[in-house]
């Protein structure tokens, strides 16, 4: 049992003052306002809930990096994806676990506690399925407890190279799946989760290119009742070769042909029309944005202040991990509305902070996307939380929703003092309790892969 008293706290009920928190067996069994500490309490300034991150590739950590220099041409998307499936095809589930769980310290140092893993690196380099299918997904499974990072597993399918069931290539052989194949890798994964504490499993049709309408029926139907995660309308081409290939935009085609629902998520969701925006908002589905990947790749800006305006739901996700951070997201989700509208705190109401409501929004859209239950200050809720330092420049003196613009705008991963999952401490002095020992094995992975 743990005992901890923060001098300033975002409970639902809003800020409170000197909350004290009973931490057992995994939850909050009391939450109390205006009481002092006590001898024996962890004092900490400031508590606010943990973050779902609700996109990563984490094996996409090895090549963090790697790809920033420009090749012969203009350099896109397409010749990123080159280099990322040159990097997938020499890992093994050993070194998957590895790059996983150096992904996942990153995570939780920097204030996110759960993860939406959008597992597609399944089978063996040749090609081949495991003996046990999902051994790659027991890999992510591992690396989760490893670290203590909640995870929400969802196992991808992906059959095709293109829109109209195109025969995939040779750089995607270990993604791969027929249907019969990923029923099983779907049984499995939710076996590999079953013994993390909060875990969820859902599925995810890897995108328009990547399924048919009847590949995506299949896996919709496999999720039973679990999240549905599709990667859409990310780029400039895949919205014109959907177009030619259904006459549709792919936000368009899934909003009328899939049925979306609150249990969806669409990533990206870049590239939509007014009329897009506005009736993928009325579904009640969440947009998974991933800002800091979607500038790295040059993608395009989301239409956030009609999809806001319309009472669209959003969280963030890492989903490249090329830079791993709760608050870099959720500024550079404001920032590129900024660039774009040439305006200053686009996502907030009039006389609201923007800091508080990105964190708003990213804990209820990613907590939705990923069918979790919420992190909330509160009595019976999961103990996942995170404490900020008070004493960072940039929260120094600051109250309320002034530390959440501090944290997010002024001082990034730095301010994460302190992480709590499950009522297990897993961040102490902003330092992952096993960050050196997967510092290390992370470093021998990288020596062999960038060898090879
Ligand atoms: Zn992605």
């Amino acid at each position: 049992m743990t005992v901890l008293h923060a001098a300033q706290a975002l409970t639902p009920a809003g800020w409170q003052a000197d909350l004290r928190l009973t931490l057992e067996a995994g939850r909050f069994s009391s939450v109390e306002a205006g009481r002092p500490p006590e001898p024996g309490d962890t004092s900490v300034a400031v508590l606010v809930p943990g973050l779902p991150n609700l996109h990563s590739h984490a094996f996409q950590r090895g090549m963090a990096g790697l790809a920033e220099r420009r090749g012969p041409a203009s350099d896109t998307f397409w010749t990123w994806r080159e280099t990322m499936y040159r990097f997938a095809l020499r890992m093994t589930p050993d070194e998957a676990e590895a790059v996983a769980a150096q992904a996942y310290v990153e995570m939780l140092e920097s204030g996110f506690t759960r993860v939406g893993e959008f597992h597609y690196l399944h089978h063996s380099p040749d090609g081949r399925p495991y003996g046990h299918v999902a051994e790659m997904a027991e890999r992510i499974a591992a690396a989760a407890a490893l670290t203590g990072l909640r995870l929400s597993l969802l196992p991808v399918l992906y059959r095709w190279s293109n829109f109209g069931g195109a025969a995939p290539n040779e750089g995607q052989r270990r993604f791969v799946s027929d249907l019969d194949l990923f029923a099983r890798l779907v049984e499995e994964s939710r076996a590999a989760v079953t013994d993390l504490p909060g875990a969820t499993l859902g599925v995810a049709p890897h995108s328009l290119r990547a399924v048919t309408p009847d590949d995506l029926s299949a896996a919709v139907a496999l999720a039973e009742g679990g999240p549905v995660h599709i990667h859409a309308a990310e780029q400039v081409r895949e919205v014109e070769e959907c177009e030619a290939w259904s006459g549709a935009r792919p936000v368009q085609w899934l909003l009328d042909e899939a049925g979306l629902d609150p249990r969806w998520c669409l990533i990206h969701a870049t590239h939509m029309t007014p009329d897009e925006t506005v009736r993928f908002a009325a579904s009640g589905a969440v947009a998974g944005l991933c800002p800091v990947t979607e500038a790295s790749l040059g993608d395009g800006i989301f239409p956030a202040p009609g999809f806001v305006a319309a009472g669209g739901r959003y969280g963030v996700g890492t989903d490249s991990n090329v830079l791993v951070g709760a608050a870099d997201e959720l500024r550079q989700l404001e920032y590129a509305q900024r660039l774009g509208q040439r305006q200053r705190n686009v996502l907030a109401a009039p006389g609201a902070s923007t800091g508080r409501a990105l964190f708003d929004a990213g804990l209820a859209g990613g907590t939705q996307a990923l069918g979790a239950e919420g992190a909330k200050l509160a009595v019976g809720a999961p103990a996942d939380c995170v404490a900020l330092a008070g004493a960072d420049p940039a929260l120094i003196e600051r109250q309320g929703d002034a530390l959440l613009d501090g944290w997010i705008f002024a001082a990034g991963s730095r301010a994460v003092d302190a992480v709590w999952v499950a009522g297990r401490q897993v961040v102490a002095g902003g330092r992952h309790v096993a960050r050196e020992a997967v510092a290390a094995r992370y470093a021998g992975v990288l020596r062999r892969l960038m060898a090879a």
